[in-house]
């Protein structure tokens, strides 16, 4: 029987199941997949693209074609709530799209309750793809001026960030680039301190100038306010101060986690509705929460790929096993890397260097299938 197969989000935990569209497809099953980019982004490798050291072709797989060229329908818009139990969801554009099964994997966002309306010159570090905007936006004002540009945030995005625009002010002909990390704590706070240390002496080493214990009140354009008033004038602002999930799970009615996430079980499935399944960012795995990294949205992927087919087709359902500690390796932005996993770390340009092997053979595997 032809069955209706809806996908919000094509990120990084849906990559087998686009893959495998085909064999959905080839049992008479229809398959959406809605998403507001033709695009999908490889994070992992987005502060690289900040730096030069990739093109955005090199991190992005080309969805659209992807889902089309195996027969399925892709709408470019966004999924803005669902009605799970008339099992419709609706979308930005106004349109609607009935499905039988959905899965969701639309990632996370940064909130923006302090920033201006006018962003311009102002970059959330998600969407990644905005990255390419702001890459050139630094080349073309440091062709002709002296810049300052501020990240605000002290984790690993806000360090990869800072020291990737580093590495892309060191591009011939432009006038000095100033770099600033305004950070409500300690920069890399989360982390061993061997990890913070060696990020802390990589910028610094750079003349990355670090502010911590650094509350940011407003983000306005060109400008940002601190807690204690004072202010500073920025050219260009990064704004890297975590992420939570889309709040489509709150607005539809659907069981959420502290953060927003829609709460699934170890089947990836919604608690409340069985033919609801999500990965990635936008999840909040009851079991046990997991941190928003690409890695728990890939291993999630043959998972997702298995109770799809087994909701459309019928079968068991498979349980995600999450897995141990998680290999993390941040890209310094000047050819170096930091590399912690369990208690080995180290940091240079070995580690940069398996980072640069494991995201080109993750992208390769994918984008081989355009
Ligand atoms: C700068 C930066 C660097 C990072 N580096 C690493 C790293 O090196 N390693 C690591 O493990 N993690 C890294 N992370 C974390 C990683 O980005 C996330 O954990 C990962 O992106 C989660 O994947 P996802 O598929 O859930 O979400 P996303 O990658 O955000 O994908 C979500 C997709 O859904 C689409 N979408 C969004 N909203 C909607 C909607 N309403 N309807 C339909 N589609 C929608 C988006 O266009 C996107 O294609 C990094 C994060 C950042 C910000």
């Amino acid at each position: 029987m032809s069955r209706k197969l809806l996908l919000a989000g094509g990120g990084h935990a849906h990559m087998m199941v686009l893959a495998s569209l085909q064999r959905f497809i080839a049992k008479g099953h229809q398959v959406t997949v809605v998403q507001p980019s033709p695009y999908h982004y490889y994070s992992g490798m987005g502060p690289g693209m900040l730096g030069n050291t990739y093109s955005p072709e090199e991190i992005r797989f080309a969805t659209r074609h992807v889902v089309e060229k195996q027969g399925g329908t892709f709408l470019l818009d966004r999924v803005q709530r669902v009605d799970p139990a008339a099992n419709t969801a609706y979308l930005e554009s106004g349109g609607a799209v009935s499905y039988d099964v959905l899965s969701f994997n639309v990632g996370s966002y940064v909130p923006q309750n302090m920033v201006a309306t006018d962003r311009d010159r102002i970059f959330t570090v998600k969407p990644i793809e905005r990255l390419s905007a702001a890459r050139q936006l630094i080349l073309d004002l440091a062709a002709h001026k002296p810049l300052t540009v501020g990240v605000i945030g002290g984790g690993p995005s806000a360090v990869e960030i800072a020291g990737n625009v580093w590495g892309l002010a060191r591009g011939s002909n432009l006038q000095p680039v100033a770099i600033r990390i305004f950070a409500r704590s300690a920069v890399m706070g989360e982390f061993p301190e061997g990890v913070r240390s060696r990020a802390l002496r990589s910028l610094r080493a750079r003349k990355i100038e670090i502010m911590e214990e650094c509350e940011v009140r407003e983000i306005l354009p060109g400008r940002i306010v601190l807690g204690s008033g004072s202010s500073h004038e920025l050219d260009v602002i990064f704004v890297a101060v975590g992420v939570r999930p889309s709040p489509i799970f709150a607005d539809s009615g659907l069981s959420i986690g502290p953060d927003g996430g829609l709460v699934v079980n170890r089947y990836l499935q919604s608690i409340d509705y069985p033919n609801i399944f999500g990965g990635g960012d936008c999840i909040h795995f009851r079991d046990r929460p997991l941190d928003k990294v690409g890695v728990y949205a890939v291993r999630e992927n043959p998972v997702l790929l298995h109770n799809l087919s087994a909701a459309m087709d019928g079968g068991s359902l498979k349980e995600f096993e999450p897995g141990g500690d998680y290999l993390l390796i941040f890209n310094l932005g000047d050819g170096t890397g930091i590399f912690r996993k369990k208690f080995l770390q180290f940091n240079g340009r070995a580690a940069f260097l398996i980072k640069d092997y494991i995201d080109r053979r993750f992208m390769k595997k994918f984008q081989a299938i355009e």
